[in-house]
């Protein structure tokens, strides 16, 4: 395709937010299917850079999909206020009419047989699947460097990580390759990728949106959520996949927090009355300079929105990190034991010379990556007889104060802010030989995972040292989702006011992409 089949608003499409295609789609001065082709070309023109944010493309489905609903807004049908526009679904998501390869090679060739209840939802709400994007292996990781189908770039910086491990989904989203994408956040695998590429990226409350039909990575951690590149779109996306759903066991049947209503409510730019509560754990030494300033001038703008700052201490955070690195694992060890050569995807060595133990064995030694075996191994470790009390127990011990740490904070303030990560976005090798300090790219993140509470990333400049995307963090209690896009929308808005350039048109050009890497 050339960007000729589209006359000359195609690149310009690529570069709106999903609330304005959506508009645009529904009032008819613009088809679902020209929104639609406009950012499959954008896909051709930045993978070809070597962006690798994508691991299937489903090109003619996608244009059948906003054909069907371009007839039916012509019929005056509109599915729900995203109807016609793209949307990018995680690789860990399983699709009908898609592969779901978890960017492992141990699903390779596997098709599953229906749609997670997220997916399900998008189609009801007449969205646009454009394909499954590229992650870290069974979602382990934080720089997408785990890939068995190779790293994803940043398209800030092709030299460098997009975050982990929803890494693909939020670099789509950040170079325009799609206005919306759906990620998944065990221990800030949304947030972190969202600092890191300058695109919102959300955190439900646990239980508030299906984990039907994600891939179990840790099942007491993992939550579904939205990356937009702005604050409203972001909260659009989380209403159409969030809600109670009868096939999720751990789903919770109470009624979504208004998040659209409240990035509405904050875009009109008011926090009078918000306490913010700043995390004295979650800033200070470790963390590089350029993102300690970017957050303290965000907390300086919340100020003067009419928020009320205050310090508040969590002394267990500090631990939250080793005992997610028990507790996740723990759980990974035991939902990976499904990956036993008979029911999905990759089988080895079954030339009827070898036991079913050997195939197995054969089969999960060729078809898992370094990480995912780390992982298996550290959790199978922590949960035997003569480890369990010293190393699972004591996790699920700090698991508690954690919370108690949240709850005590929350008597005190509305929403808990800090930087998202400690770091900007790394460069591709740094870190990956080096599995603790991978690791310590989640300790901000990591625990409202533990606590089940929600999180969300905005953008909050670039650091001085590196120009590299930081993330301004923002807690909330369970349920109160709400809170922080309505916290978020607002500092959004000062912040591009103040800027004078709204920072979601700064998308990277793919042709600078092409010439640095
Ligand atoms: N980086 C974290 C890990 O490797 C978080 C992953 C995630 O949230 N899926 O476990």
């Amino acid at each position: 395709m050339s960007s000729a089949d589209n006359g000359p608003g195609a690149e310009d499409l690529t570069r709106l937010d999903a609330a304005e295609l959506a508009r645009r789609v529904q009032a008819r001065e613009v088809s679902s299917v020209e929104v639609t082709r406009a950012h499959l070309e954008r896909i051709e023109a930045v993978e070809r850079t070597g962006l690798n944010a994508f691991l299937h493309v489903a090109a003619d489905a996608a244009l059948a999909a906003a054909a069907a609903v371009d007839d039916e807004i012509a019929a005056g049908t509109v599915r729900g206020p995203l109807a016609g526009v793209p949307v990018a679904i995680k690789d860990n998501m399983i699709t009908r009419d898609m592969p779901t390869t978890c960017a492992s090679r141990i699903l390779d060739g596997w098709r599953p047989p229906y749609d997670a209840t997220v997916v399900r939802r998008l189609r009801e709400a007449g969205l646009v699947p454009l394909g499954k994007t590229n992650l870290d292996e069974f979602a382990m990781g934080g720089s997408n460097e785990n890939s068995a189908y190779g790293a994803v770039r940043n398209p800030w910086d092709p030299a460098r990580v997009p975050g982990g491990s929803s890494g693909g989904s939020a670099a789509a989203t950040a170079v325009g390759e799609t206005p919306l994408a759906l990620g998944s956040d065990t221990g800030g695998s949304i947030r972190q990728p969202g600092a890191f590429t300058g695109t919102v990226g959300v955190k439900p409350t646990y239980g508030t949106v299906s984990r039907y039909g994600l891939v179990a990575f840790s099942s007491s951690l993992d939550q579904i959520g939205p990356f937009g590149r702005t604050v409203l779109d972001a909260a659009m996306l989380h209403e159409v996949v969030g809600g109670h759903d009868p096939c999720d066991q751990t789903s919770i049947d109470a009624p979504l927090p208004p998040v659209v209503e409240a990035a509405l409510a904050g875009a009109r730019g008011d926090l009078a009355g918000v306490r913010v509560g700043v995390v004295n754990e979650l800033s200070g030494e470790g963390f590089q300079t350029g993102v300690l300033s970017a957050f303290t001038d965000a907390v300086r703008v919340l100020t003067e929105l009419g928020a009320e700052v205050v310090e508040v201490s969590c002394p267990s955070f500090t631990l939250g990190l080793p005992a997610y690195y028990l507790i996740a694992p723990s759980e990974a060890s035991s939902n990976l034991a499904r990956f036993d050569a008979m029911r999905y995807g990759l089988r080895v060595g079954d030339d009827g010379s070898r036991s079913t133990d050997e195939v197995m064995s054969a089969t999960r030694e060729a078809g898992f990556g370094a990480e995912v075996k780390r992982r298996i191994m550290i959790g199978t470790h922590a949960l035997s007889a003569g480890s369990y009390d010293a190393l699972y127990g004591k996790a699920q011990k700090v698991r508690t104060l954690v919370v108690r740490d949240f709850s005590a904070a929350f008597e005190r303030c509305d929403v808990l802010v800090s930087p998202t990560v400690p770091t900007t976005a790394f460069p591709i090798g740094d870190r990956v030989d080096d599995p603790v300090s991978m690791y310590l790219a989640d300790l901000c993140t990591i625990p409202a995972n533990l606590a089940g509470i929600a999180g969300l990333s905005v953008p909050c400049g670039l650091a001085a040292e590196d120009g590299m995307p930081v993330g301004l963090q923002v807690m909330t209690p369970a349920l109160a989702d709400d809170r922080a896009y309505r916290v978020g929308a607002a500092y959004e808005l000062a912040r591009d006011t103040a800027s004078g350039v709204p920072f979601a048109s700064t998308v990277p050009d793919p042709a600078a992409l092409q010439g640095a890497s």
